[in-house]
């Protein structure tokens, strides 16, 4: 895994740079692909010609300072061909010809970055695009655990770095020594860049109230659920600070990787992966914030288990409490399911930890991903439980942890 020190230029293709002196090779490939060996005993790169032509870096035909493709706006290259290929020493540059009098240079190490090998592609996915996930079950929770001064995420960006890496791949962290604020919450989402509003506000409190509109708020124990399964663009990150804990027995909370989760369910249980990966579940939440608030009405329609185009696990939606008894699919698939959400319902109840957070403490969760619960508690006339929460977007989180760790990228 790549720390959080900034990186630009020690990222792809660094290892060659010692051979670029040498004497390199270019061939036209059936019009088709250009194949360039930077030298006698490198690999030799291979690049579609429409996709170069495409990705042509002259002026004309791409403006650098916003990085923005200016050609191809009405109608693609697809039928540009190369005339000749040629390597430039002295600039380290791939230049080609084209036959309608158009000429292209590419730099070497722009090519390598953009390499269509196999492990530059994994290479490129994991260090730039999204480290990839440690899926953890209950045995590994001590290992995964990372842990945080909130003062330092606040101050120092390769804390705030490493903080981000944590969520983005074990899926939670907790942030020590808080201090006794209500705007700790919001502190921690603006760190980081914006908080998501929701129908329950920006920031969110956490406590019993009298004739609560949301399960969250009774001190009834709350079962395991992912946040917001009703939302098409659901919040991405819980932060969840603990101002007064209960003194209670109760008050703990539970969680569980649904990833991995999701994962045994593929390996042990494929016919129930299928059923929870493609039946649509409708998840609803109908009511209005506070004796006040607005009035709101949101549906989402999805599967426990959502796959991206990859065949990864992307999303769970899970909320007993938010699962509608409307249920809009053929009335044959009904069953089934029941009986494959059983069995996620108890690989989740398996692969569950439990710890109780104390004042001061901020557990912050990947909304997408993990699984959380509450066990059950009761509050006294000195001691009410209370927590302020927060949302921020994968999309905000991504980007702010490349910033930290490419400060210089510019393509
Ligand atoms: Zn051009």
């Amino acid at each position: 895994m790549l720390s959080c020190r900034p990186l630009i230029g020690q990222l792809l293709g660094r290892q060659f740079q010692r051979h670029a002196s040498r004497s390199a090779a270019v061939k036209l490939l059936d019009q088709r692909y250009v194949e360039l060996t930077p030298s006698s005993d490198a690999r030799p790169l291979k690049f579609p010609s429409v996709w170069l032509r495409d990705n042509c870096q002259c002026s004309e035909c791409f403006h650098g300072a916003t990085r923005a493709r200016k050609s191809h706006w009405e109608r693609g290259p697809l039928h540009a061909k190369a005339q000749a290929v040629s390597y430039d020493e002295q600039r380290q540059q791939l230049v080609i010809n084209w036959q309608d009098a158009h000429n292209s240079s590419y730099d070497l190490e722009w090519l390598r970055q953009r390499d269509f090998s196999a492990e530059a592609r994994q290479r490129y996915l994991n260090d730039v695009y999204r480290p990839s996930a440690q899926l953890w079950g209950k045995t590994q929770f001590g290992e995964v655990t990372r842990e945080f001064r909130y003062g330092d995420v606040i101050a120092q960006d390769a804390v705030l770095c490493a903080w981000l890496e944590a969520l983005a791949v074990q899926g939670f962290a907790l942030l020590r020594e808080a201090p006794d604020d209500v705007q700790v919450a919001r502190r921690l989402a603006e760190r980081i860049g914006y908080i998501k509003r929701t129908t329950y506000g920006d920031v969110f409190e956490v406590k019993s109230k009298p004739n609560a509109g949301n399960y969250a708020y009774l001190m009834t124990p709350l079962p395991m659920h992912t946040d917001m399964p009703y939302y098409e663009y659901k919040a991405g990150i819980n932060i969840l600070h603990t101002l007064v804990q209960s003194d209670s027995p109760g008050g703990a909370n539970t969680m569980t990787d649904g990833f991995f989760v999701a994962q045994r369910m593929r390996e042990e249980h494929p016919k129930y992966f299928e059923l929870l990966r493609s039946v649509p579940v409708n998840w609803y939440d109908i009511g209005h914030d506070g004796d006040a608030g607005k009035p709101f009405h949101s549906l989402w329609r999805a599967p426990v288990i959502c796959l991206d185009v990859d065949g990864q696990v992307v999303r769970i939606n899970q909320n007993a409490t938010k699962r509608d008894s409307r249920f809009t699919v053929p009335l044959e698939q009904v069953v089934e399911w029941y009986e494959a959400y059983d069995k996620f319902l108890q690989l989740v109840h398996d692969e569950s930890v439990q710890f109780k957070t104390r004042g001061g403490d901020v557990f912050v969760f990947n909304n997408l991903r993990m699984l959380h619960g509450r066990t059950a508690y009761e509050d006294s006339p000195k001691n009410k439980r209370h927590l302020v929460g927060a949302y921020v977007d994968w999309d905000i989180i991504y980007s702010k942890l490349r910033t930290l760790k490419f400060p210089n990228a510019k393509d």
